[in-house]
């Protein structure tokens, strides 16, 4: 699951208001608390969840190895991008590399941000961080809030618009909210303004929680230091209005990243179904859960396919640069033919279905074109029938599902939660903690193979099994 690309993280989250901790997975023995699930699939999905484990703990050990990440550029990618596509190989899959450009970045060093009257460092990763994409360089100018309203309660920023600058002295840093529009387009008209630097304070980061690395997509045209912050910074720099000092060491070179697709040979000709999930982590973290999680699911979906369906007519897709902006999968279907479009019945996604203090979701988008909403109730039909809770969910293309929307397929998915903070209504019908994130190891080191849930994976996998069949049977 990719960060929010513009302001719309606090929609999942706005209910609640107690700071969010760090929840993780309970030890496995708190797995027999599973509600009772349809009798005769239980056997069946405690032997997928062993085989999903077991992919799990090697997706943990390609990271541990690789500096903990398989970010899209990296050995651990790599590694991964092996591991798959044996396994479908070895399940009698044909599997081809995808490929599509992307620009590789890095930081070089930890990003120094300091006040200097009075003095005072702000940390990287704490307070401050660079976004992917930010630029480099040395800044040392005075801190110009845009839009930034501390008597307002709405805490939507200003700089879509290039007019939002007009007043903004030129070398300064501008300090901006995450506005309706891509982070990008902020830090884009900002340095078209003049700006010398971006800071972006973000609701969602506190001192408690951290700063992510949300993405500006591309490296093109960003030229000047772009820097996340928790609020609590945002709020004191636009008080205070000092000057500040920053130095950001960061580069990108262009590198070609490969997503895979695999398919049966002997598939009958006809509409194809689409499953898919993304194989790459973040750069900060092994990305376990996201979405590890995914992959070794489908890993087992595609086995349980072959042993059953072995003509089914279905292509499983593992993506590249989701994490950095939906790239594998947008280079994907925009490289397919009309004729190839239409022949994609439907995409389903799944990003994130073992999360540590869960909430079951249905995707269900509003954007999503005619026909999801069936996908949408065969995972609705099937948990009402097990007397599952769940929520339908409406994830705004949050992951590459998104890609597919755009180009007309119906799509449908499962997702248990990421960064948003589970309610005390929700603590109610799904356990777990209120005012926790649903995966308090989002985007962080720490999503390794303990932030898996057990409980919810097996139920996620029950699901989709039946969509999955009811899909190529129908
Ligand atoms: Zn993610």
């Amino acid at each position: 699951m990719v960060g929010w690309l513009l302001a719309g993280s606090m929609l999942a989250g706005a209910c609640t208001a107690s700071s969010p901790e760090v929840e993780r997975a309970a030890p496995s023995g708190a797995s027999e608390a599973t509600p009772a699930t349809e009798a005769s699939s239980q056997p069946a999905a405690q032997g997928s969840v062993g085989r999903i484990l077991e992919h799990l703990e090697a997706l943990d050990r390609i990271a541990q190895r690789n500096g903990g990440t398989r970010a899209v550029g990296s050995e651990g990618y790599d590694e991964s991008v092996a591991y798959v596509s044996r396994h479908m190989r070895q399940l009698g899959y044909s599997v081809v590399s995808d490929r599509f450009d992307f620009d590789y970045f890095e930081q070089l060093s930890p990003t120094r941000v300091e006040r200097l009257k009075p003095r005072k460092a702000y940390v990287d990763g704490r307070d401050v961080r660079a976004m992917v994409y930010s630029g480099a360089g040395r800044v040392s100018a005075p801190v110009e809030p845009v839009g930034f309203d501390l008597r307002s309660n709405d805490h939507t920023g200003a700089g879509c618009s290039s007019d939002d600058f007009s007043d903004l002295p030129t070398g300064s840093i501008a300090l901006l909210r995450p506005g309706p529009c891509y982070y990008r387009d902020q830090v884009v008209n900002a340095q078209e303004a003049g700006a010398a630097a971006v800071i972006l304070a973000f609701p969602e980061f506190t001192r408690a929680t951290g700063v992510l690395r949300p993405t500006l997509l591309s490296g093109a045209g960003i030229e000047i230091p772009a820097l996340a912050a928790t609020d609590g910074t945002g709020v004191e720099l636009a008080r205070s209005r000092t000057r500040l000092r920053i130095t950001a060491r960061t580069r990108y070179s262009p590198l070609r990243g490969v997503s895979l697709i695999a398919e049966r040979r002997e598939a009958r000709a006809g509409d194809v179904l689409m499953v898919g999930g993304h194989l790459d982590s973040v750069m900060d973290g092994p990305g376990i859960n996201d979405n590890g999680s995914g992959i070794a699911t489908i890993l087992e979906m595609a086995r349980a396919v072959a042993a059953k369906e072995p003509d089914a007519p279905v292509r499983f897709a593992f993506w590249g640069g989701e994490e950095i902006g939906l790239l594998g999968s947008t280079a994907y279907v925009e490289s397919l033919s009309s004729q190839q479009t239409t022949s994609i019945e439907a995409y389903l996604n799944f990003d994130m279905v073992a999360s540590p203090n869960f909430v079951r979701y249905v995707y269900e988008d509003e954007i999503a074109p005619a026909g999801s909403d069936e996908i949408t109730d065969l995972f609705t039909r099937y948990f009402n029938r097990q007397d599952i809770e769940f929520k339908t969910i409406d994830l705004g293309g949050r992951s590459d599902h998104g890609a597919f929307i755009e180009q007309g397929i119906p799509v449908g998915g499962l997702f248990t939660g990421a960064e948003m903070l589970k309610s005390r209504r929700q603590r109610k019908d799904y356990g777990g903690r209120a005012g926790a994130s649903m995966d308090g190891c989002y985007h962080r080191p720490c999503d390794d193979i303990d932030n898996i849930n057990q409980k919810v994976l097996r139920e996620m996998v029950g699901a989709i099994r039946h969509a999955l069949f009811a899909l190529l049977t129908r």
